[in-house]
C-alpha cells in the first residue's frame, strides 16, 4: 500500500476510535452473513455511507451439510441467513439499496474470483467507494481468503485502469495457530493494528447482532469479546499459501486441496493482467 493510502486508512481508523462518524461511501466486503457482526459490529453505525457486500449467501450446496445445519435444502438455508442478515443491517442503519449479496454458495467463492473482482471493481467505481473493510488472508475460511483476494484484484485492476482504488482495511476474524483456533485476532500482529473496545451501549448492539444470526449461535459463541481489531491491508501474494501453510479450513473441507486454491489464485492474477480472456 502506498503511503497516501496507508495514511488514509489510519485517519479512518482514528475516526472510528474517537467515535467520529464518517459520511463518505465505504464498503464492507465480506464472505457471508455474520462476518459484518464479527468484523465491525456496532462500529458500522458510525459509517453513515456504508454499503454491505456479501460474496456468498452462506448456504452450502451440498445437501448433507445443509441437513446437518437443520435445513431441508440450500434455498431454505440461504433464505434463513438472508433474513437474519437483513435484521442485523437494520440494526446498524444500512439501507436496503446499499446491500448487495452474490448468489454464490458457502465455500464456493474461490471458484468465481475473476467474476467477483470484476463486479466489485465496477461497484467501487460507480458507488465512488473510498474505503473497504474486508478479510485478512489467513486460511481461516476458504471464502474469507477468496474475499481478500477478490478485493485486492478489484483494486489492482482499478489502478491498472488509471483509477483511484479505495483504501483497504482488514478486520480480525480467525486463524489456525500452533495451539489451535484463535479468534478475533490477526495471525501476525503489527504496529499498524488498531484495537477498538466497545463501550456498554455498543456491546449491547453487538449482542443483538450476534443474537439475530440465530442459525449461527453455536459458532458465534467463539466471538463474544466486545472488541474490533483493524489494520491497513498488507500486500499479499495470493499464489502462496496463507498463514505459513497453517490452514484452518482444511480441518473440515475435504473436497478442496491447497493446489485447488493456488490454481484459482493464479487464475485471478491471469484475469488481472488479461481481463478480456476471462
Ligand atoms: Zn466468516
Amino acid at each position: 500500500m502506498c503511503s497516501a493510502l496507508a495514511g488514509r486508512a489510519h485517519c479512518i481508523m482514528r475516526d472510528l476510535c474517537a467515535r467520529r462518524s464518517f459520511d463518505a461511501p465505504v464498503a464492507l466486503v465480506v464472505a457471508h452473513p455474520d462476518d459484518e457482526t464479527i468484523g465491525l459490529g456496532p462500529l458500522l453505525k458510525l459509517l453513515r455511507g456504508a454499503h454491505a457486500v456479501h460474496l456468498t449467501d452462506g448456504a452450502r450446496r451440498d445437501v448433507r451439510c445443509v441437513r446437518a445445519a437443520g435445513f431441508r435444502n440450500s434455498e431454505d438455508h440461504a433464505k434463513a441467513r438472508a433474513t437474519e442478515l437483513a435484521r442485523v443491517l437494520d440494526l446498524v442503519n444500512i439501507r436496503a439499496e446499499r446491500r448487495h449479496s452474490f448468489p454464490i454458495g458457502d465455500q464456493d467463492a474461490f471458484r468465481h474470483m475473476p467474476t467477483i473482482a470484476a463486479a466489485l471493481g465496477a461497484y467501487f467505481e460507480t458507488q465512488r467507494i473510498e474505503a473497504v473493510f474486508t478479510h485478512p488472508y489467513e486460511g481461516g475460511h476458504l471464502d474469507h481468503d477468496a474475499c481478500a483476494c477478490a478485493v485486492a484484484m478489484a483494486c489492482a485492476r482499478m489502478e491498472h485502469r488509471g483509477l483511484h482504488p479505495p483504501v483497504v482495511m482488514e478486520m480480525a476474524f480467525y486463524y489456525e495457530s500452533e495451539h489451535g483456533l484463535v479468534t478475533q485476532r490477526f495471525a501476525e500482529q503489527g504496529d499498524d493494528d488498531v484495537e477498538i473496545a466497545f463501550n456498554q451501549a455498543e456491546a449491547l448492539i453487538r449482542d443483538q447482532m450476534l443474537a439475530a444470526h440465530a442459525s449461527q449461535t453455536a459458532i458465534l459463541g467463539l466471538f463474544r469479546e466486545p472488541v474490533a481489531r483493524l489494520r491497513p491491508a498488507p500486500q499479499y501474494d495470493f499464489r502462496r499459501p496463507p498463514n505459513r501453510g497453517h490452514i484452518f479450513y482444511q480441518r473440515f473441507i475435504e473436497d478442496v486441496t491447497p493446489a485447488d486454491w493456488l490454481k484459482a489464485a493464479h487464475d485471478a492474477y491471469g484475469w488481472l493482467h488479461n481481463p478480456q480472456e476471462h
